[in-house]
């Protein structure tokens, strides 16, 4: 169903932005056969196979496609009267939707951070619908009233949203957590998701209240890890995000109140532990949320920003993660603008989307960078990021999106300047 490049297919005359950090060599060559990348490298020293194709591409940037390592492809809006009038046949198939755009927008690897079940993950291996690569946390483990807990105070239970694949979040005590964590592993989760504060969303706990037990946190990662998957947790600040950490939780989402724990800070730097600060979806609650989270928001701006600066210079590895699905799918780049506004350089932003977000996935033997080896999975810009990091949300520059070497997006030039290589 997916137009797939002739191969083997060379791009030549881009800016070559790999994805590691390296500074942009222009006027390169990218060779790609099949599924993966052959060759990277200036134009001049390509060696190009007999029988290849060569597209002109000068003037524009090439770099790796971009991977969110927090997302709710599941999520299509925060209407409830929406989502209760769907049946679950339509929810689906706007969740497929979810997925095409995100891609489409050059986003080509998610990790969903809860609300996703492995049959879209399925489908797309089987290229039964276009998405990118999924990474699934499924449920988010929480506590009675916790954020994940369908049960409102009112009494409704908004149960209506939970894919048919997913195990209950609700899990109090040791005993259910560990329980949970079998659940969701058994269930098809590649990491364990939990939540250990309150939210910004949520009308009751918030985001400095502790939502999981220091031995709760603790059980979910010796299970987790047991069976070799790892655990990230929602955390905001206050107990439940100093608890997460000393319990050895290898990633924390959104951390927004880091910054005010130092010895947090120094356990995260030396033991390695990811952050995903997700300002995205804050800047989104703060400006279009529900009363109390825009007051929940911007009660976090200064800190949130503070986190940033601290994490950088402590040396915690930080990945690209956006949250953002609730508000609608296809801009997760933006979140490259708040990271640099936020006091990443342009350069940094792109590497935590791409090679550093690919380690955190352990899945940079295979995506991240273009390099030889590794999915094609390719952007072609016009414009360069590294002067303007805005153009990644703007789809009419994007040219080409691909993925694993199968094109998704293709604006560029018509056909004939696809010119059978001569080589
Ligand atoms: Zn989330």
């Amino acid at each position: 169903m997916t137009p797939t490049l002739g191969s083997p297919t060379l791009l030549r005359g881009a800016t070559l932005i790999d994805g590691s950090g390296s500074a942009p060599l222009p006027d390169s060559a990218v060779l790609i056969e099949g599924e993966r990348i052959a060759w990277a490298g200036p134009a001049a020293a390509a060696s190009v196979p007999p029988n290849s194709v060569e597209i002109d591409v000068t003037g524009l940037t090439i770099m790796p496609g971009l991977i969110d390592c927090h997302d709710h492809m599941a999520h299509t809006g925060f209407d409830l009267m929406q989502r209760a009038a769907a049946p679950m046949s339509l929810t689906m198939m706007r969740i497929a939707d979810n997925l095409r755009v995100t891609l489409e927008a050059g986003i080509t690897t998610v990790r969903d951070a809860g609300g996703l079940d492995i049959g879209f993950k399925l489908a797309v291996e089987e290229s039964l619908i276009p998405g990118p690569r999924l990474v699934l946390g499924l449920s988010i483990l929480s506590r009675t009233g916790g954020i994940a807990d369908p049960r409102m105070r009112s009494g409704a239970v908004l149960d209506f949203m939970e894919l048919p694949g997913l195990p209950s979040p609700v899990r109090d005590g040791v005993d259910e957590c560990r329980q949970g964590v079998r659940e969701v592993i058994h269930a098809g989760a590649d990491w364990v998701k939990c939540a250990s504060t309150g939210g910004v969303s949520s009308p009751t706990l918030g985001p400095l209240d502790a939502a999981l037990t220091y031995d709760e946190l603790a059980t979910i990662a010796d299970e987790a890890h047991m069976l070799n998957k790892r655990v990230f947790v929602h955390a905001y600040g206050g107990q439940g995000l100093v608890d997460a950490v000393a319990a050895g939780i290898d990633c924390i989402e959104h951390g927004a109140y880091l910054c005010r724990h130092p010895e947090s800070i120094e356990r995260m730097a030396d033991e390695g532990f990811w952050l995903v600060p997700t300002y995205m979806v804050i800047a989104l609650h703060a400006e279009r949320g529900s009363p109390w989270a825009q007051r929940k928001a911007r009660d976090m701006q200064d800190d949130h920003r503070r986190t940033l600066e601290v994490a950088l210079t402590a040396g915690i590895p930080i990945a690209m993660g956006t949250d953002a699905g609730g508000y609608g799918h296809g801009h997760n780049a933006v979140e490259l603008q708040h990271l640099v506004e936020n006091g990443m350089t342009p350069m940094q932003a792109i590497v935590a989307s791409t090679s550093d977000a690919a380690r955190l996935l352990e899945m940079d033997a295979d995506i991240g960078t273009l390099e030889p080896g590794k999915f094609a999975d390719v952007l072609l810009i016009d414009g360069n990021p590294l002067e303007d990091i805005a153009i990644l949300d703007q789809q009419d520059q994007l040219r080409m999106v691909m993925k694993g070497g199968s094109v998704y997006v293709d604006r560029l030039q018509p056909q004939a300047t696809r010119i059978p290589s001569l080589h």
